[in-house]
């Protein structure tokens, strides 16, 4: 073997083992219910792309798709700044007392902020995640920006300032992406990419673009949970059903033909959704307390009723004028 060839192995040897035992790299705040990323490789530290956001700029809300399926992230949408904590690979925490401090840096429209802030005030009603205002204090938190580089978040809390780039108008449009990127920053994973989600749809490999193949990689068994929330076709982690295409024939099926449930709905959270929010962060009594039944968690006309309250929008030009001016304060 040529020396090229051998420093190549040598390479993947070593990554492989920082891969594998990246775990035990965690400091004391270590908590083993946050995933193992290591499956996401390399991928998860590409560089914005601009040519990503000149996809997200011509998305528009006609379109099978969302616009965090348009990425060239890992699995659309999930990227790491170069270097985490230790200087070794993306590796996660859960927010302290499920407080996520967060700051608008970049400049939104009153549109843009609205549907901002209605994604956190659906937090706040169904869940006991806290966002609230960055202060001195936060070492930790969530840069809320808008580049032209698509709609993407880190999972968990990395540590130090984490951006959650919301590409406007496309990233906004719908209430349910703020929801979906503020949930990859929460903690949680893609739900279509579930370790047993081959029980529940099929992968249809040869329509998926060439290259985008790892985006439906399976997250590990030993370290990710769904927190007893059976596989839900309604998650608002769940990809559209063309995700990744590449001739606009799905790329996941379902098994049972009888769910004609649309995947990838960004209309608001599934029932499994609040509860596995609630479980990640120990508050149960918050999901029983909205569901009525905390052992209920089939992902069904519930949620749906709960997208449909959370997406009244008002028309009353008054209220529409007195939230323009609360989100300006919002903004500052
Ligand atoms: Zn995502």
């Amino acid at each position: 073997m040529n020396s090229f060839g051998f420093n190549i192995l040598f390479f993947v040897a070593i990554f492989t083992k920082v891969a594998k035992s990246y775990p035990l790299q965690y400091d004391e705040e270590f908590d083993d219910s946050m995933p193992d990323l290591s499956y996401l490789g390399h991928r998860v530290f590409k560089e914005p792309s601009v040519e990503t956001g000149k996809l997200v700029e011509t998305w528009n809300a006609t379109s099978d798709i969302n616009p965090e399926e348009l990425g060239e992230y890992a699995e659309g949408d999930i990227r790491f700044p170069k270097v985490a904590r230790n200087g070794m690979i993306a590796e996660t925490l859960r927010w302290k007392d499920g407080i996520i401090p967060y700051k608008i840096d970049g400049f939104f429209d009153i549109d843009s902020l609205n549907s901002i802030k209605r994604a956190m005030d659906i937090y706040h009603k169904y869940t006991c995640i806290k966002f609230r205002k960055k202060n001195d204090d936060d070492d930790d938190y969530v840069s809320i920006v808008n580049s032209n580089t698509g709609c993407w978040s880190s999972v968990g809390r990395i540590g130090g300032k984490q951006e959650v780039n919301l590409q406007s108008p496309a990233c906004t449009s719908r209430v349910g992406t703020p929801m979906h990127e503020l949930m990859h920053a929460a903690g949680f994973l893609h739900e279509q990419n579930r370790f047993e989600r081959d029980d529940f749809v099929d992968i249809a490999w040869s329509n998926i673009r060439k290259g985008h193949e790892s985006n439906f990689d399976k997250a590990d068994s030993s370290t990710t949970t769904g927190y007893g929330v059976p596989y839900d076709f309604r998650s608002v982690m769940h990809y559209s059903g063309t995700a990744f295409s590449t001739n606009g024939k799905p790329t996941i099926i379902p098994k049972d033909s009888s769910k004609t449930e649309k995947m990838g709905q960004r209309e608001g959270f599934s029932k499994g959704d609040i509860t596995k929010l609630n479980q990640m962060y120990k508050c149960p009594d918050k999901t029983a307390s909205i569901t009525g039944n905390s052992q209920s968690t089939n992902s069904g006309t519930e949620s749906h009723e709960i997208s449909q309250v959370e997406n009244k929008d008002s028309s009353n030009p008054l209220v529409n004028l007195a939230q323009g001016i609360i989100q300006a304060l919002f903004h500052k």
